[in-house]
């Protein structure tokens, strides 16, 4: 299932002489984006999906939320998947329209339900008790889909993927029946259904095997209720290996996989109308960002430390999960292997990008690429120790650059304090 194992198959999009000249303009630390594999990936995507007519992918707003970005993916078809107000309005103001937008929130306020309602989003329930609490507060709409959590692990074969039982998100089946029929009773003419089960798959089978549970679920559905699913949402999950082994998931083979539950048991059902949404987020923009970061120290105790100017505020990821990102030395591609610990400047000892890994020896002055920062990179960035977020910089097709989101100055970090401002001579 999963394609060949390659070492040396994790390369930078940039290579040095690029870096060097952003540098002259945009100091590091920045996050890099490559409009190219962005737009490839994107197409793949919906080649994968062709043979479902109303296939559509809502990319995860979280995982990537800057304008110009979302603008590209507009472009190449997708739509956008929401969690709060605040993404809905960047959403809008990059131009996506009533259902090009989903809107998949938890633990919910009442005013987002309202602006979700006032901009025609579509509205993906997660809770049960939802139902209520959107009727009473905004309303229901026409169209509603609804988040199922079948509890348990989620099992590929023998390898527990995920535990969806220990998940805060979605409802019980009794609770999604019941959820269906009352909305049916109160006039709600469009239904889907909606499952995350499991995060950061790295196998061809996650896709093709929540489908089938969708799937069987829909034909109860419309056997048990009489709904006839418009949309089932498989929604994210779908990852990047962030190893240098590079065993990358096959959305062609995903895209098959799907295809043959489809016409195994919703076609025979005569469900062969039921559209086939997704919201990924990682597979789509991880690989294609890289943070910037360049060496500002060498500090030897119990072990060689690397110390560089970027921080756990520009990548969260390794301090949250201790994850691995691949890194490139640029400057010393062909320097002599050394073991070090790559760390930002935080007072955490979490705040390190790397341990124990051997990395061509890197110097003071050289310009490391963190790979796989494209998703869930920027956007969970903070500011912790007064640390300031760094610019995003879109490469284009052409090699041209564009900052597509400036680096922060202590004057927005003042910003938001009343009756300080930024004091640079004290
Ligand atoms: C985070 C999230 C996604 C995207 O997940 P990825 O793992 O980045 O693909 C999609 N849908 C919902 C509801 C999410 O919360």
């Amino acid at each position: 299932m999963k394609t060949k194992n390659n070492p040396n198959n994790k390369h930078p999009f940039v290579d040095l002489e690029t870096i060097q000249n952003l540098s002259q303009h945009y100091p590091t630390p920045f996050h890099l984006y490559d409009e190219k594999g962005i737009r490839q990936t994107a197409r793949d995507l919906y080649k994968a999906f062709s043979w479902n007519q109303g296939f559509k992918e809502f990319f995860a707003v979280k995982a990537t939320p800057n304008p110009a970005i979302l603008r590209i993916l507009k472009e190449e078809g997708c739509g956008v998947d929401c969690a709060t107000d605040v993404e809905l309005m960047m959403s809008r103001t990059v131009g996506f329209r009533e259902h090009e937008i989903s809107f998949t929130s938890n633990d919910t306020g009442a005013s987002e339900f309202v602006y979700a309602r006032e901009i025609g989003a579509m509205i993906n329930l997660d809770a049960y008790e939802d139902i209520a609490f959107l009727e009473a507060n905004a309303g229901l709409p026409k169209c509603l889909s609804l988040r199922y959590n079948p509890g348990g692990v989620f099992e590929l074969g023998s390898d527990i993927m995920d535990h969806p039982e220990e998940s805060k998100f979605g409802m019980t089946k009794a609770q999604l029946f019941q959820g269906y029929r009352e909305l049916k009773e109160k006039g709600v003419e469009s239904f889907g259904l909606h499952a995350f089960l499991a995060s950061n798959t790295v196998t061809n089978a996650y896709y093709p095997t929540l489908a089938a549970q969708l799937f069987e679920l829909a034909v109860e559905i419309k056997e048990e209720i009489g709904i006839e699913l418009d949309f089932i949402n498989l929604s994210g999950g779908i990852g990047v290996d962030y190893s240098p082994n590079n065993q990358q998931n096959d959305i062609f083979a995903i895209g098959e996989g799907v295809r043959k539950q489809y016409e195994a048991i919703l076609e025979p059902a005569g469900l062969g109308q039921i559209a086939i949404y997704t919201e990924l987020g990682r597979f789509m923009l991880a690989p294609h960002g890289h943070l910037i970061t360049r060496v500002l120290h060498r500090k030897k105790t119990y072990r060689q430390y690397v110390g560089v100017d970027a921080s756990a505020v520009n990548l969260l990821r390794p301090a949250m999960y201790d994850a691995y990102h691949h890194i490139t030395n640029l400057s010393n591609p062909d320097g002599a292997e050394e073991v070090v610990d790559v760390v930002g400047s935080l007072c955490e000892n979490n705040d390190k990008f790397a341990k124990h890994r051997s990395l061509p020896q890197p110097r003071i002055g050289d310009f490391l690429v963190i790979h796989d920062t494209g998703a869930h990179g920027f956007s969970m960035g903070y500011n912790y120790n007064g640390r300031l977020r760094s610019a995003e910089i879109l490469l284009h097709e052409d090699g041209s650059e564009q900052v597509i989101r400036r680096a922060e100055t202590p004057e927005d970090y003042f910003a938001t304090l009343y009756g300080y401002s930024m004091d640079r001579e004290n």
